[in-house]
């Protein structure tokens, strides 16, 4: 596709204030600078994450763009990016967690720890120049939560794609770049996941279905599934799964060591960021097991931790923040093209971008199962 064919305008659904949540506007097409891409958003995915921005326990800056699980097909490539292979006319899956791949934790492959990242994109809503790519028609800033994906035009790092091959569907593909890579991240890099492991995921939303999925692909030997829907549980067992525990309406530490023959689990997944779920996490574990917190709480919540057991067991506590993005985004994808992770059957709804507010809404009222995203094609 040649710049003359991308629009100046394209919707997008932006957050001007959060007590009156999304509109969708006309605003100006963003346009990528230097070792950036511009791709037309086939489907964005819906994360429990953007909830807390929604709801004000996380602040960003407004008005806003959210969104930050995308694929799409690449329509510009920005200059000085000599080194990429990606070129127009690809189809590319997006990460939320975007790398400047030039700080010192970039430098170190800890792209998971950027700290322009942080300081720029996540505080301020810029890319890593320090501006917005988002503009009102009036030219007004309007800040990138990731890249902005919940529009019909984004743009992107290009350290923050990967190209799908042919046979990844574009739109449930969508979920790839958070609730995959995510799960990815706490599997292989947070928890170092061996083969013959027992593991509990706790909680099993869009992120824990891909943990269940990963672990497997690790080897786990036993995957427990823990949530307070008989629904998602049901789902969980279908993606791989190999027990089920309803934590509303059973003693999960007792379950679970019924389970394991008496030891606990070596690797007890957290996905919510809740303090009961914390709890119900280590209480899972096993003499010297690893917990491993995934989910994001709603701005600044603590939960408590046993000493005693933590130091006398020698358990560890591991954070998880996404992946190596460089790294381990491709190797996603590749998971997912070969069939290892099973992204289509998490996808359980398609919202409009009109009907955003109605997705969140009911993600927020726990009613999705698995992932929903936004279909630009709808
Ligand atoms: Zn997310
Ligand atoms: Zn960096």
């Amino acid at each position: 596709m040649s710049s003359q064919t991308i629009p100046n305008l394209m919707r997008a659904a932006v957050l001007r204030d959060v007590s009156r949540g999304f509109a969708v506007e006309e605003i100006r097409t963003p346009r990528p600078k230097e070792g950036e891409i511009l791709i037309q958003v086939s489907a964005c995915g819906m994360c429990h994450s953007d909830l807390h921005v929604l709801g004000g326990a996380i602040s960003f800056p407004t008005p806003c763009v959210l969104g930050h699980e995308v694929a799409g097909v690449v329509v510009e490539i920005g200059p000085h990016n000599e080194h990429t292979t990606l070129k127009v006319g690809d189809r590319v899956a997006g990460a939320f967690l975007m790398p400047c791949g030039q700080c010192e934790s970039c430098a170190a492959g800890r792209d998971d720890l950027c700290s322009n990242f942080f300081s720029l994109n996540r505080l301020k809503g810029q890319l890593y120049d320090g501006n917005t790519r988002l503009f009102s028609r009036d030219g007004e800033p309007i800040w990138m939560y990731s890249m902005g994906g919940l529009a019909e035009y984004c743009v992107i790092p290009t350290t923050s794609a990967a190209k799908l091959p042919d046979g990844v569907d574009p739109v449930a593909g969508a979920i790839l770049g958070c609730a995959a890579m995510t799960a990815y991240g706490a599997v292989r890099r947070g928890a170092d996941l061996r083969h013959g492991e027992d593991v509990a995921v706790v909680a099993t939303g869009g992120v824990g279905s891909n943990v269940i999925q990963i672990a497997r692909a690790f080897g786990a030997r036993r995957v427990i599934a823990i949530d307070i829907s008989d629904e998602k549980l049901t789902d969980a067992m279908g993606l791989g799964a190999t027990h089920a525990v309803n934590s509303a309406t059973t003693d999960v530490r007792e379950a679970v060591f019924d389970i394991t023959e008496g030891r606990g689990v070596d690797v007890a997944f957290e996905v919510l960021g809740r303090p009961e779920t914390w709890l119900t996490a280590l209480d899972a574990l096993r003499d010297g097991g690893r917990m491993v917190p995934i989910g994001l709480g709603a701005g600044i919540q603590k939960a408590e931790v046993e000493i005693n057991r933590t130091v006398r067991r020698s358990q560890s506590i591991i954070g998880s923040y996404g992946a190596r993005t460089r790294l381990d985004l491709p190797e996603v994808v590749r998971m997912a093209a070969s069939g290892v992770i099973d992204y289509r059957h998490i996808v359980s709804r398609r919202f409009s971008l009109d009907e955003v507010a109605e997705g969140y809404d009911l993600l927020h009222h726990g009613k999705i199962r698995g992932r929903a995203v936004v279909d630009l094609s709808l």
